[in-house]
């Protein structure tokens, strides 16, 4: 299948090029980008004039940050196409509801991927939490932002999340493996006085039966980059490290466990895989749980100013 890839940036060229070009299932037939091209590939500014242009192009895969993703979509679906949206679908709930309902009455697929969740390990972590009584599950997830998103002032604009981007892959992993649905209580956020978005965070959950979730987010950790999970159960201790790359079991590493498709190395090929077969069978994938938690935490969260953020 032919597909376009519009806004050529960092997660265009790091992840989605390289799982097209290996993938049995795509032709990157395009691009859109105001700035962005990939060597050898038609190369496109219009989004409209592209897909006018381009009617056997059935498949836009959007990586623009989220603010100006809702007018692709809805242009991309309006044109019969179908949609692929980066993380996080969008940037308000509404918005993303309403791609749902436009491409469910255009009978096109509309996929929100999420890319931790096909990280190596979380299936088996999930397949493992299923049948233990959950105590506790700590969320920490730190990284550099000047090492991970150098430059990326759209981050910490209005709807860019700050450290809520990178948080709402733990978010996507949790709503995966948890067998129970958990909402936020309470949530501390940290904006820097310069800045429209969160700079660290730390949230609190309701666990239905009585387990103590939470997470701690940071963008300013230098040294050891920290993307993990502790989950204690009456039956054991699971950690996720590596934003679920790796599975510890009571502290013994657990590998290849998952019940994912292991020939498929890395998380973009199995979103692609599974683009592919949404396709196929005229489906659409749109879970907005993990955005939800995010929603509901800009909505408690308690905003305190800490010091301004330069890059
Ligand atoms: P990015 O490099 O800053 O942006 C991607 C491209 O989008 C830019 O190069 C730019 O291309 C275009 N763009 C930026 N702002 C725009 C605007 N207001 N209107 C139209 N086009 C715009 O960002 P990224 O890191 O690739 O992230 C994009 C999405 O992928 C985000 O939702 C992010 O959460 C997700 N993601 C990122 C990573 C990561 O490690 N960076 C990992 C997984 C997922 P042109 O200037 O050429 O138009």
């Amino acid at each position: 299948m032919k597909i376009a890839l519009v806004g050529i940036g960092k997660i265009a060229r790091d992840q989605h090029v390289p799982a097209i070009a290996d993938s049995p299932d795509w032709e990157l037939a395009a691009t859109c980008s105001n700035h962005g091209t990939v060597e050898g590939i038609e190369a496109h500014k219009d989004f409209g004039a592209m897909l006018a242009a381009r009617p056997d192009i059935q498949v836009i895969s959007l990586c623009l940050p989220p603010v100006p993703r809702f007018a692709y979509a809805a242009q991309a679906i309006a044109a019969g196409r179908h949609v692929m949206l980066e993380k996080p679908p969008g940037a308000t709930l509404s918005e993303c509801h309403a791609l749902e309902e436009m491409a469910r009455a255009k009978g096109v697929t509309l996929y929100a991927s999420w890319h931790s969740r096909a990280a190596a390990q979380v299936q088996a972590a999930k397949a493992w939490l299923k049948d233990k009584t959950l105590r506790s599950l700590n969320v920490t997830w730190k990284e550099d932002v000047r090492r991970w998103h150098p430059g990326q002032d759209w981050i910490f604009e209005a709807g860019g999340l700050g450290v809520f981007d990178p948080g709402i892959n733990a978010l996507s992993i949790m709503t995966e493996i948890l067998p129970d649905p958990i909402h936020v209580t309470g949530a501390e956020l940290d904006f820097p006085e310069n800045r429209e978005t969160p700079i660290a965070a730390r949230v609190a959950f309701f666990h239905p039966k009585g387990a103590e979730v939470t997470m701690d987010m940071d963008f300013l950790q230098t040294g050891e980059q920290i993307w993990s999970m502790e989950a204690v159960t009456d039956q054991g201790t699971l950690s996720l490290h590596k934003g679920g790359a790796v599975l510890e079991n009571d502290g013994k590493d657990v590998a290849d466990a998952s019940g994912v498709n292991l020939s498929l190395k890395g998380e973009y090929p199995v979103l692609y895989a599974h683009m592919a077969e949404l396709v196929r069978a005229g489906r659409s994938d749109v879970d907005l749980a993990p955005m939800r938690h995010v929603a509901d935490a800009f909505t408690l969260g308690r905003r305190l100013t800490v010091a301004p953020f330069d890059w």
